[in-house]
């Protein structure tokens, strides 16, 4: 029962923060829940299956991208958003929010 209260309660807060959002001609990006946006290296597209929550920097063992690795995943999430359409809400620019499971938009 916490845990549908906990899920209802996010759903909520996604959905006002969508609406204010797009209401600011910005556009919001759904993404699975599993999405690797953490793990996925913007420049080359492959998996850091190494990465531990505790690393603060995205070092790719594939290209050799170093980079910070929340603006990592804002950028794979922004490309993304880019190549998704259907996964996006709004006109221009991206954010990004985990979409549940079987709850695409349209
Ligand atoms: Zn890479």
């Amino acid at each position: 029962m916490q845990h549908h209260i906990a899920r209802k309660g996010f759903y909520e807060f996604r959905q006002r923060l969508t609406t204010k959002i797009v209401s600011s001609c910005g556009t919001v990006v759904l993404t699975d829940q599993w999405f690797p946006s953490s793990k996925t290296c913007h420049n080359c597209g492959r998996i850091n299956q190494k990465l531990k929550l505790k690393d603060r920097t995205f070092d790719c063992p594939h290209c050799g991208m170093k980079i910070d690795r929340d603006l990592n995943a804002t950028l794979v999430l922004s490309q993304y958003g880019e190549f998704n359409e259907k996964n996006r809400v709004g006109c221009a620019r991206i954010y990004a929010c985990e979409l549940e499971e079987g709850s695409l938009p349209g």
